[in-house]
């Protein structure tokens, strides 16, 4: 076997096709693979499959092809156009690349892995190509492969806002809970949303009439979309989001209380753990702090969080009852911030009962958070919103990719 045959059998060429020349230029860092056909040799129609097509005319053609070690690698060939009897003049597959890709399918493969692990705009410095140019090959995949998926199954869906830049630019993002993949990104995060996951949803064999749970925060414009859109799933409000209440209200109690006692000052996060995770010092300053709960309101506030606790463990029996006496203890409280907290729990009392029955949560995409952030870190990260929905897809949507050059 001599050189050119070993390239055309790594580069998997079959006949007509074969490997004319192996320019190397060890000065340049450049290997330059030529490719052509047999004289005689003929190809199959692209659109109808007829064989036996004979080459009409050709076109000088050119196809990044991954580095063989430090060297860019190029592949040159002339493709035919054949005559089809049924379609015309039409230019032939190769089988080395997707029509109208400079990129060989195995580069464009490597692409795929790598922007699952690392920000495009890296694996384009990586490869000396424009990202411009990666992100068009990312989402070439990642549309066919959304293209062809299959949501008849679907009966939970996770709903969340995520921040995709400072200011108000969010996204709300759709998951499966049951198959543990996203299914829609959405822009924004009004009702609106829901609606266009409802539509996404039957594109892909979805039955929204199917959805029986939905997980989600307690901002209105959910529940109202919830409500318009999947009118017959049961709302379980997130216990993320739940938690999150109690944990925020405790912060706003100890913010305005340290104008007057000043030595709240630096023990925020001692108070939004929970005492199995504070170090000795934090737990020491909770206990101590616990016990002039008489006439400190983060005292008292700290208090009601961490009974709240208790709740996620009840037996589903008595989760009314012990919701229902927080509630009223809390409201007795004289502290603002957790008085609204029991309003706020009591108006969506069978919501965020529902978990006990339904037991789905959204832990699923709050990890997609340091996926964004992560992202976002990095210069530039993504560019655009929709670039950040394709790697979301790429990540999290359990996609079918399949890189082939149809
Ligand atoms: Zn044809």
């Amino acid at each position: 076997m001599d050189q050119q045959q070993l390239f055309a059998l790594a580069l998997g060429l079959t006949e007509p096709w074969y490997v004319t020349s192996l320019d190397f230029s060890a000065e340049d860092k450049r290997l330059e693979i030529g490719i052509d056909f047999r004289r005689g040799g003929t190809f199959a129609c692209p659109e109808c499959g007829t064989v036996g097509c004979k080459a009409y005319d050709t076109e000088q053609r050119e196809w990044r092809h991954l580095n063989f070690f430090e060297h860019q690698t190029i592949l040159r060939a002339r493709v035919p156009r054949i005559d089809c009897p049924g379609c015309g003049v039409r230019p032939v597959n190769v089988p080395w690349s997707r029509p109208g890709s400079g990129f060989t399918l195995l580069f464009e493969a490597f692409v795929l892995a790598m922007a699952a692990h690392m920000p495009v705009k890296a694996i384009a410095r990586l490869v000396g190509e424009h990202d411009t140019k990666l992100w068009r090959v990312v989402h070439h995949y990642v549309d066919k492969a959304r293209g062809q998926r299959d949501d008849s199954a679907v009966r939970a869906v996770g709903i969340d806002d995520k921040l995709v830049r400072r200011g108000h630019d969010y996204v709300t993002v759709f998951a499966d809970l049951d198959a543990r993949k996203v299914l829609f990104v959405a822009d924004g995060r009004k009702g609106e949303a829901i609606e266009e996951f409802r539509w996404d949803l039957i594109d892909h064999g979805g039955d929204p009439d199917q959805i029986e749970e939905v997980c989600m925060d307690m901002s209105a414009a959910y529940i109202a979309g919830a409500e318009t859109s999947l009118p017959l799933a049961a709302v379980t409000f997130d216990k993320f989001h739940v938690m999150k209440l109690l944990s925020e209200a405790i912060d706003k109690t100890r913010r305005e209380e340290q104008k007057t006692i000043p030595d709240l000052k630096g023990h925020r996060f001692a108070l939004l753990k929970n005492p199995e995770n504070m170090r000795d010092d934090e737990l020491a300053f909770a206990s101590a702090l616990i016990s002039r709960r008489s006439t400190m309101k983060t005292a008292r506030a700290l208090h009601l969080r961490l009974s709240f606790q208790d709740f996620y463990t009840q037996p589903a029996r008595t989760a009314k009852q012990f919701l229902r006496r927080w509630c009223a203890w809390a409201s007795r409280s004289r502290i603002d911030e957790m008085i609204r907290v029991s309003q706020t729990l009591r108006r969506h009392e069978q919501g965020v009962l529902r978990w006990f029955v339904s037991r789905i949560t959204n832990g699923l995409l709050e990890g997609i958070n340091s996926l964004i952030q992560s992202a976002k870190a990095r210069a530039r990260g993504f560019r655009t919103t929709e670039n950040l929905k394709a790697i979301i897809y790429l990540i999290v949507g359990k996609l079918d990719l399949q890189v082939t050059h149809l």
